[in-house]
């Protein structure tokens, strides 16, 4: 009968057993590559190897199975890890168990006594007849309390979220429309629906489909749960599409709605189109940051627009009414007389329509920039100087005042 024991999982996935984590992570993906039963059709060395290589990983990918390998030479779920601590010193000061099995006879369990050093057969103790005390694993299951749980599966986990920045054309920000968003997440794999491992037809070969094994430990030999297996009887491996993850990474095209007056850095919420949840856990969410890209004429500040218009001499001293540009076409602004360079004008409601408060618009606010014509001819200049004389208001008279 075969037992994991001295299987030696680092050689098998080929890393030191002072590997990282990451290290481990590596390989198993390097070696899954490669044997592969997908990419190895028909080849019963390559689903072999796969096997191993997928037990090693399940039990060294795993900090809690990895330390009780690391301590006591195999790996079963029905070793406390404290316990393994106790085998593990028990070992180094000396070999003896940390409880003393002297006493009990071994010869009714599987196995031929000379796998078991410590055990002196016909060392018969105070119970003799094997039979009456139950199988050994009840015994050891009872000194090793709590170690008898079924392994417990991991409830649902919620997959996370995910934030993603859209630039959106000027338009249709503030028209609404439709973008589009190439998006990159977790999704629940297909070819295991999520659970990481394929449960194969076939017996396995550890146990031979009785879900249980013999196993040394120290001086002691006793059966537990078939460590391939999981005490199922049947082979599982890792899934080859998803490397155990259960989760793959995919591309999709988001297509989502912009809200007419959508603003600069508003954030869309896409219900459960975040990263696949595990076991059964609901998917998280996708945000979408939007950008809004900027115009040539038009400055957007939330729900106002922004523009600068230039006007002549004329027009910004005798007053005017200038077609100006607006999101909507042209528009009539009234430039008073009396208007200067730089001086704001307000056109009420020529603004973007709210996103947050329907009916409700934005205003267009106009920089008047006052044009300085250059005086080509003769009597244009003299006009200018004639003004000139005619208004004779020192302008810079204000800041000596204030000095
Ligand atoms: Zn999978
Ligand atoms: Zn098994």
């Amino acid at each position: 009968m075969s037992t994991t024991q001295n299987k030696d999982y680092y050689a098998t996935l080929g890393v030191k057993k002072t590997a990282t984590p990451e290290e481990i992570r590596k390989a198993f993906r390097k070696a899954a590559r490669r044997y592969h039963p997908d990419v190895n059709p028909n080849d019963k060395r390559a689903e072999e190897k796969f096997k191993e290589i997928s037990e090693a990983n399940d039990v060294l990918s795993d900090d809690k199975k990895r330390k009780v390998y690391d301590q006591v030479g195999y790996y079963s779920d029905q070793i406390d890890p404290s316990q393994a601590e106790a085998f593990a010193y028990a070992r180094q000061s000396g070999g003896h168990a940390p409880v003393d099995f002297g006493g009990f006879d071994f010869s009714g369990f599987q196995g031929s006594p000379g796998q078991y050093p410590g055990a002196q057969a016909g060392a018969a103790g105070a119970a003799g007849n094997p039979a009456s005390w139950g199988s050994f694993k009840d015994i050891f299951s009872g000194i090793f309390s709590g170690a008898q749980q079924p392994q417990r599966p991991l409830g649902p986990q919620p997959g996370s979220d995910l934030e993603y920045q859209a630039t959106v054309d000027f338009w249709t920000a503030i028209r609404g429309g439709q973008a589009r968003l190439l998006v990159h997440r977790q999704e629940i794999c297909p070819h295991c629906q999520g659970q990481a491992h394929t449960m194969g037809p076939m017996q396995c070969p550890e146990c031979n489909g009785t879900g249980q094994v013999t196993q040394m430990g120290g001086r002691m030999k006793f059966n537990i749960a078939c460590p391939r297996c999981n005490g199922q009887g049947r082979t599982t491996s890792a899934c080859g599409v998803c490397y155990g993850e259960g989760t793959v990474s995919r591309s999709e095209t988001v297509d989502f709605r912009i809200k007419p007056g959508t603003r600069d850095g508003q954030r869309i919420r896409l219900q459960g189109k975040g990263n696949a949840g595990l076991n059964g856990g609901a998917a998280g969410d996708l945000f979408v940051i939007v950008r809004t890209a900027e115009h040539a004429v038009f400055t957007r500040v939330g729900d106002d627009i922004q523009l600068t218009v230039p006007v002549t001499i004329a027009e910004a001293a005798l007053g005017a009414k200038v077609d100006v540009p607006t999101i909507d076409g042209r528009a009539q602004l009234k430039i008073p007389p009396g208007t200067q360079s730089g001086q704001k004008l307000r056109m009420r409601e020529r603004g973007v329509e709210s996103s947050q408060r329907t009916g409700q618009r934005g205003d267009q606010i106009v920089t008047v920039e006052v044009v300085v014509p250059t005086l080509q001819d003769e009597r244009s200049k003299e006009i200018m100087r004639e003004l000139a004389k005619l208004n004779s208001q020192d302008p810079r008279l204000s800041l000596f005042e204030k000095l």
